[in-house]
């Protein structure tokens, strides 16, 4: 496939832009502080010469009241400049271009100083924002300019206005936030009216040859949002203000519709792109859910934009763009929108980093070095060919050593191939076809349906042996668990045939994905269609209703599924941050009753008998699902480790094989990457 939309540069007169890819803006928590700066840099500074045509930076605020949290990345003074020359002359080395995204929270600020439009709290931060007054407006516009024209001077080739999301202009926009009754609010003139004080102070404030993109919400998925017709005259007046290009915002963070999780389809939200393109003359970024350049190239050659914005795709692979030009597109790390290691470590207060790619935001400490030349490779058995395998091998072969990976199984990639079949997961696959290909890269001896045992390990002369057998599956010794009715997790992700009344015991992440599973109809293909995802979560794509919202219309679910665990509290509480509430959404809205400080009795054919609050009762159901955690597979880890002077090989345990509580797949691949860089 030619990817020549992707790859075209693009000139704006002043510069030009090697090609369309944009790194859209991803706070990683290391903006915050000052000492992280050199980290921010070897980030940024690999994304450029992964050949990143544009890279926006995490947000940062203009003022103290645009504060996220307390003390986050501000610039508004010229003592900020040294840390940010860091960031521009990194990229600049490398041939890439860099913006600053200017982000105000508004009320999203989880601090005491948060302003907004109105005296509105926001469902998501305990501080009630102050009404900014038309005197405090106006210095809001100031510090917006002040900091572009300090962002300039830093070295930016431009900056982004974080218009979207549910952020301060995006408060201002939208009577939902905005119950002001002066010049700044009413209608919609008055409410975009700070948004184009700020373009116009920003471009009198640093002239014509300096990039200003604007992040526009175009459906923000909340009540009280605005029309279509309503984004189109906010675009256009900004557009005559001074923008250079309008990226695309999608939702505001308190939307109960997911924009962003695996299960989202791919480009979901790009005709909203293609429709802004069409109403105004600057180039449009299209963003959301685009992680392949497959996917991008299509929506460019489309016209659904021109430039696509991607974030998290470049967390995974800092090398997306020339693995893209130089025809390896099947060597790209592919994000699989998982949120796991980036958004949910923001919203966590930690740094983001990435499943997929360990090395995110550690690229100075977790460094894979080449082996020196006079250095004797070490001959490693790599047993069990999951995440943990998978990532050790890899990293292993690529600096230099021999590997070999052994694996029961006649596939790679462990539990991935279980996680794959649960619909909205079908991205896991890019992981295990990542791996494959570096497997072949660096020439790993893959040996699958391989069973390793003690005398195999004996008969061979390995200087390391690193165990990632993995796990498996915990049988809780309830009376009857070894009925026909009770299968396990393993055996109903692969196909095994289910009742239509269920219980499943457990209700962690693998038992919310197996009553997801479940629910799917037998048969029905996968994955579902956009529309069909569309109509599910009620998004009105023409925007004709106040932020694009429609009726849901009810769930016809194929099973009767109850959700069980023994702890008492809200099932589904350890799931991820930002995607726990989407699981939980699809389950409630399919009638799956989730109870919670379980006993289990008894199972008998007609059902499982539970007692809960000192009350004793039937679920009577046809199947009995297990999903109650996992144990370690670590036979082949010795007892104790073999002595130096022994001259056996020194075994190492990673992944599940280490430790089956709280595994994911983000320990997993860490684990992995880590051991080998060490080796
Ligand atoms: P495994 O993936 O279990 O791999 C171990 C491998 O070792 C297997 O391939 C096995 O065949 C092989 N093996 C075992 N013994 C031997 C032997 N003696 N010789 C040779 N080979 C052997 N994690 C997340 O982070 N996010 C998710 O969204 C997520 N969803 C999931 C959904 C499902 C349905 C499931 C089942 C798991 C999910 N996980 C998820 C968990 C994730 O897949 C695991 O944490 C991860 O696979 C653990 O990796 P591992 O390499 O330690 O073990
Ligand atoms: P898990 O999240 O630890 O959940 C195990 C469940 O089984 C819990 O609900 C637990 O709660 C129950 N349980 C434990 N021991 C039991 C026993 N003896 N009898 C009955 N119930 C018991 O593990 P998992 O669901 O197997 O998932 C494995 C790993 O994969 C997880 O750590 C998770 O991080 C990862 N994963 C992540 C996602 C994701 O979306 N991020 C999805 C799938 C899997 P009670 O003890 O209270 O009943
Ligand atoms: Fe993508 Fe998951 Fe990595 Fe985030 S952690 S960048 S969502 S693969």
């Amino acid at each position: 496939m030619s990817y020549r939309h992707l790859l075209a540069p693009l000139d704006l007169g002043y510069t030009t832009l090697r090609n369309r890819v944009v790194m859209g803006s991803m706070h990683t928590g290391m903006e915050d502080r000052f000492w992280h700066y050199p980290k921010l840099a070897a980030y940024f500074r690999e994304r450029a010469r992964g050949g990143v045509g544009l890279i926006i930076t995490g947000g940062i605020s203009p003022n103290r009241e645009g504060w996220l949290l307390p003390f986050g990345g501000t610039l508004n003074s010229v003592l900020d400049l040294h840390n940010h020359r860091k960031l521009t002359e990194a990229v600049h080395e490398e041939g890439g271009k860099i913006a600053l995204q200017i982000l105000h929270a508004g009320r999203y600020g989880y601090q005491p100083l948060v302003v907004s439009a109105s005296a509105v709290k926001s469902p998501i931060s305990k501080f009630t924002p102050r009404a900014l007054t038309e005197a405090g407006i106006a210095r809001t516009v100031r510090a917006y300019a002040r900091c572009a024209r300090l962002a300039q001077r830093a070295g930016y080739d431009g900056i982004e206005i974080m218009g979207s999301e549910g952020y301060l202009l995006n408060q201002f926009l939208c009577t939902r936030t905005n119950r002001r009754t002066d010049g700044y609010g009413g209608s919609i003139e008055n409410r975009m009216r700070i948004a184009r004080e700020i373009v116009e102070h920003i471009r009198a404030a640093c002239g014509s040859p300096f990039i200003v993109v604007y992040r526009l919400s175009l459906i923000d998925l909340v009540e009280g949002g605005n029309t279509w017709d309503e984004t189109v005259q906010v675009a256009r007046a900004l557009e005559a203000a001074g923008v250079t290009m309008f990226n695309t915002g999608i939702g505001w963070h308190e939307a109960r519709v997911p924009t962003i999780v695996t299960s989202v389809p791919r480009a979901a939200f790009a005709s909203l792109s293609a429709r802004l393109k069409a109403a105004v003359r600057v180039p449009v970024i299209v963003s959301n859910r685009i992680n392949t350049p497959e996917v991008a190239e299509r929506l460019l050659a489309e016209g659904a934009g021109d430039l696509v914005s991607m974030a998290r795709p470049l967390l995974a692979d800092p090398d997306f763009v020339v693995k893209t030009a130089e025809g390896r597109t099947h060597e790209i790390n592919t994000c699989i929108a998982c949120n796991q290691a980036c958004l949910d470590h923001t919203f966590r207060n930690q740094r983001a980093t990435c499943l997929v790619n360990p090395r995110a935001g550690h690229e100075t400490e977790l460094v894979y070095r080449p082996l020196a030349n006079m250095a004797r490779p070490r001959a490693v058995a790599v047993i069990g060919a999951g995440p943990a395998g998978l990532s050790a091998a890899t990293v292993a072969a690529l600096r230099g050593h021999r590997v070999t990976l052994f694996d029961a199984g006649s596939t790679i990639g462990g539990q991935f191939n279980l996680a794959m079949r649960v619909p909205g997961k079908e991205e896991f696959a890019e992981t295990i076809r990542y791996f494959q290909s570096q497997l072949d890269r660096h020439g790993v001896d893959v040996r699958l349906q391989t069973r390793v045992d003690a005398p195999l390990l004996a008969a061979s002369h390995y200087d390391d042996v690193i165990v990632a057998t993995g796990i498996v599956p915990r049988r809780p010794s309830i009376p009857g668990i070894d009925g026909a009715n009770v299968l396990s997790y393993v055996n109903v992700l692969l196909g095994a045939p289910v009742g239509r009344s269920v219980a499943v015991i457990g209700a962690g992440g693998i038992g919310f994905d197996v009553s997801e599973f479940l629910l799917h109809r037998d048969g029905e293909p996968l994955p579902q269609t956009r529309e069909a995802w569309l109509d599910e979560w009620g998004v009105d794509l023409a925007v004709t209703t106040r932020g694009g919202l429609k009726p849901v219309e009810a769930a016809t679910p194929p099973r009767d599924i109850w959700l069980l665990q023994r702890k008492p509290g809200k099932p589904g509480a350890g799931l991820g941050k930002t995607s726990g509430w989407v699981h939980r959404a699809t389950l409630i809205r399919n009638g799956v009753r989730m109870l919670d400080g379980v006993s289990y009795l008894e199972i008998a054919p007609r059902g499982i008998r539970i007692a809960r609050n000192g009350e004793e009762q039937w679920l009577e159901v046809e199947t009995i699902v297990v999903c109650a955690g996992q144990e370690s597979m670590r036979d082949l880890y010795p007892a104790a480790p073999a002595s130096p002077h022994t001259g056996g090989p020194r075994f190492h345990v990673i992944g599940g094989a280490a430790l089956a509580t709280e595994l994911d797949a983000k320990r997993a691949i860490r684990e992995g990457a880590e051991l080998a860089a060490r080796l």
